[in-house]
């Protein structure tokens, strides 16, 4: 464990966590924050970016819908470019709107539509409570059973992540009687990342939709949504995005589903034709991209936090973030095997491939008190019921000394 000061030097990101703030200690002195991949941390431009909105709505009052120096009507489009290079996406495949569950419900609307005995919905073990919520309610609200409805693809026996090929092999087996399916592009409890476009090609030479839940996946590993032919996604924005507490999620939709009008849809005034859009009558004309799935006039102040983070992204580069990620969370996972005595299970797979940042610890004995010490350790990471500390090293913000630090603390004997 002697080479990490040499690592942060030739770390050409380095520079980049001067521009978030790092919570204190009690102490005084920054905390090990590795909790990225649940509320990243607030980049230093955030106040400018919100404060020059306050200030043209001090100033302006309505007019500042045109008038401000970052027009609100158009507000969205600011954040446009960078998420499709974030997702891979052309600009008129993504947009900023609602929040996760929101959007996966609107999409679900458009793409989940079941016929005759192709009606089930498919999805990975262990996914994330509240796309299950959705998909329940959704599969509820077309008139089946969820516990017939809803099939999942299971990981071997005492396994964590799932097997690729069993993804396969299980879509061919079930993809007759599947509408569609919807994975995690990186599961939030073991980390693993899925081969979102091997699952999209089998998914569709079943006849089925493939949806992705980006949660974890956007800013954390590269993305190419528009090349792997994925018909829909959602995203969060308050993981590793840092949009801040109930930041501004967005959606991806293909650019083959964007003219269908076959596709049903909920409507708002916010997809109406933008030229139209003041006319005030009421014949709906979508506006021919994505942003036609948009309802409301959207939270100014939440799309200007996103958008001063997005612009740090645009600079550091996902290419050049995803690069450094894989060394420092590869750099963690060799110290925690150096050292460590039995007590842990790395559960997240250790092919750099299928994995992000995120290094899923599952403690054999009392790991809720280990977790504790871990945190009066100013260690900020989380715990997962029923025996999984995660931990994100994130990229951005993260450095080499700090995996140390952390490994050094994990196994100290007081923590034994
Ligand atoms: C974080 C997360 C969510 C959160 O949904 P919100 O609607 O934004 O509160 C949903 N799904 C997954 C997989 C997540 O990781």
């Amino acid at each position: 464990m002697t080479h990490c000061g040499e690592q942060d030097k030739s770390d050409k990101l380095i520079n980049f966590r001067d521009r978030f703030y790092i919570p204190l200690a009690s102490d005084g002195t920054q905390v090990i924050y590795f909790a990225g991949n649940s509320l990243g941390l607030q980049p230093k431009s955030v106040r400018d970016y919100i404060n020059q909105e306050l200030d043209d709505w001090k100033n302006l009052g309505v007019l500042g819908h045109h008038n401000a120096k970052n027009p609100w009507l158009p507000y969205h489009e600011f954040l446009t470019e960078n998420l499709a290079i974030l997702s891979g996406a052309g600009e008129d495949e993504v947009v900023a709107m609602n929040s996760l569950t929101v959007n996966l419900h609107l999409l679900l609307v458009s793409f989940y539509r079941p016929k005759g005995k192709k009606y089930k919905i498919l999805i990975e073990d262990k996914s994330f409570p509240s796309d299950h919520y959705a998909l329940q309610s959704q599969i509820l609200y077309h008139g089946f059973n969820p516990s017939d409805a809803l099939i999942e693809i299971k990981p071997r026996r005492n396994g964590y992540s799932i097997n690729n090929e069993d993804i396969i092999s299980f879509i061919e087996e079930h993809g007759d009687e599947t509408a569609l399916i919807l994975f995690s592009g990186v599961n939030y409890f073991t980390g693993q990342a899925f081969e979102m476009d091997k699952i999209t090609e089998a998914g569709h030479n079943k006849g089925c939709i493939v949806g992705f839940d980006l949660a974890h996946a956007i800013g954390n590993i590269e993305l190419k949504l528009h090349e792997w032919n994925v018909d829909f996604a959602v995203w969060c924005s308050y993981k590793y995005l840092n949009g801040g507490p109930g930041a501004v999620g967005g959606a991806f939709v293909h650019k083959r589903h964007l003219q269908d009008s076959t596709i049903p849809k909920f409507w708002g005034w916010w997809g109406q034709n933008k030229s139209k859009r003041f006319d005030m009558d009421h014949v709906f004309q979508p506006i021919p991209t994505v942003e036609s799935w948009q309802l409301s006039n959207p939270p100014i102040f939440q799309l200007a936090a996103l958008r001063a983070s997005l612009d740090i992204f645009r600079e550091a580069g996902i290419s050049e973030l995803r690069k450094k990620s894989i060394s420092l969370t590869g750099y963690c996972e060799k110290l925690i095997n150096e050292f460590n005595d039995g007590r842990i299970d790395i559960i997240t797979p250790s092919d750099p491939m299928q994995r992000g940042c995120q290094l899923s610890l599952k403690v054999k004995k009392d790991g809720r008190n280990l977790y504790q010490r871990l945190i009066r350790s100013n260690v900020i990471c989380d715990w997962r019921e029923p025996d999984v500390i995660r931990i994100a090293p994130v990229p951005l913000y993260n450095n080499f000394s700090e995996v140390e630090r952390f490994v050094k603390i994990l196994f100290s004997p007081d923590n034994a």
